[in-house]
């Protein structure tokens, strides 16, 4: 059984989760080693998802032990998984301070999507979100993002180029990820490398409840496709719901979006819009979603409302969802509706982001579930 501090993300010497390939190859030349000798560590990694510097064959004895010596591969440890009837995946993974933050893969007919969290917790207060209800604790360290999508490609079996599984990751879990700029990049970087996770820059994207200034710098350094929480088509009802959107109004946040579309022209925005009865489904706020949405090319992504404790919003109904989609669709605004997944494991969007209403109670949960040894309890 395993003790609590057994499950924290803790290591003294250098994780090598925590490096691109850039990093890596530095730490080994800091080790005297040429640069080759990183690639090659980072593919056991990665491609085979080996951790222990002895299962690393075509590594010569001699720098297997000064590098067992010297530094460690540390994956973060899981508390308990579940899978859903539908097939959605969740992990529940354990940090430091009785905290954990959820992971969910998504299998569909011809992609498998994951949903990585970058906080835990998170500070900006969006008003229909669960994690806003837990404050924000602190920001995730570039080996607890990367080794998130690690601990789904070991369960999947996933190999890059070959045995692909996980073919998306969406950086939409817990927190805020410009918020955490450089473990996020840093993270993304280790998706996209061949040597890595291996996927193509469109298929990993960052969303964001809109910070303008990090958009720009993201647009300077990154190729991913973006996603922006808009959530509402007018600056009353957006500062209502997201109330980062009294620093940064929707004009601003379209400005920024247009910049990052005319730097990375391959790379697609999507406007995410959470359904939310009575409160920005009505006809009027689909036309004033058509006219913001001439201004950026886009895709607007409606997501039915997922209800948690405490919550003093609903669901929108179907019939009321469809006609919002058809009056953006009949403006030629390509509008996707998001089917719900994973309902029965609370992994569904908006649950994912951490139904701690009651943090104490959880973490008295793991403890007692980790005492059990019910590495598999729900
Ligand atoms: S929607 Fe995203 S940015 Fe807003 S509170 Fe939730 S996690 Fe934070």
């Amino acid at each position: 059984m395993p003790a609590l501090r057994d499950v924290l993300v803790t290591t003294v010497k250098p994780n090598l989760f925590d490096f691109d390939r850039k990093g890596l190859r530095e730490l080994f030349a800091s080790l005297g080693e040429k640069p080759y000798r990183a690639d090659q560590v980072m593919k056991w990694m990665y491609h085979r998802h080996v951790t222990d510097f002895g299962g690393m064959t075509d590594v010569g004895k001699a720098l297997r032990d000064k590098l067992s010596a010297a530094v460690d591969i540390v994956p973060p440890k899981t508390l308990f998984e579940k899978q859903s009837s539908d097939a959605t995946h969740k992990w529940l993974i354990g940090m430091d301070g009785g905290n954990a933050i959820e992971t969910v893969f998504i299998p569909e007919a011809t992609r498998g999507t994951l949903c990585v969290s970058s906080q835990v917790g998170c500070g900006l207060n969006c008003q229909f979100c669960s994690t806003a209800t837990q404050g924000f604790n602190r920001n995730l360290s570039t080996a607890e993002i990367v080794g998130q999508v690690w601990v789904a490609a070991k369960h999947l079996g996933n190999v890059p180029h070959h045995q692909r599984k996980l073919t998306n990751v969406v950086m939409m879990g817990m927190g805020e990820p410009l918020l955490n700029f450089d473990n996020v990049v840093r993270a993304m970087s280790v998706m996209r490398d061949d040597l890595g996770f291996g996927l193509a820059n469109k298929r990993v994207t960052l969303s964001t409840a809109g910070l303008v200034p990090m958009i720009d710098r993201l647009s300077e350094e990154s190729d991913v496709s973006l996603a922006v929480s808009l959530h509402a088509p007018n600056d009353e009802l957006r500062t209502e719901l997201v109330p980062l959107n009294k620093k940064y109004p929707i004009a601003e946040l379209l400005a920024s979006c247009q910049r990052y579309a005319a730097r990375r022209p391959r790379t697609s925005i999507t406007f995410e819009y959470t359904m939310l009865k009575d409160v920005n489904d009505k006809p009027e706020h689909a036309r004033q979603l058509v006219k913001l949405m001439r201004k950026v090319p886009s895709k607007v992504n409606l997501i039915p409302f997922n209800p948690f404790t405490g919550t003093r919003f609903e669901r929108s109904d179907e019939a009321v969802i469809r006609s919002f989609q058809k009056i953006l669709l009949d403006a030629g605004v390509l509008t996707t509706v998001r089917r719900t997944r994973g309902d029965d494991i609370d992994a569904a969007c908006g649950q994912l982001k951490g139904q701690v209403l009651d943090r104490t109670r959880r973490q008295a949960e793991f403890r007692r579930s980790l005492e059990k040894g019910q590495a598999d309890a729900a």
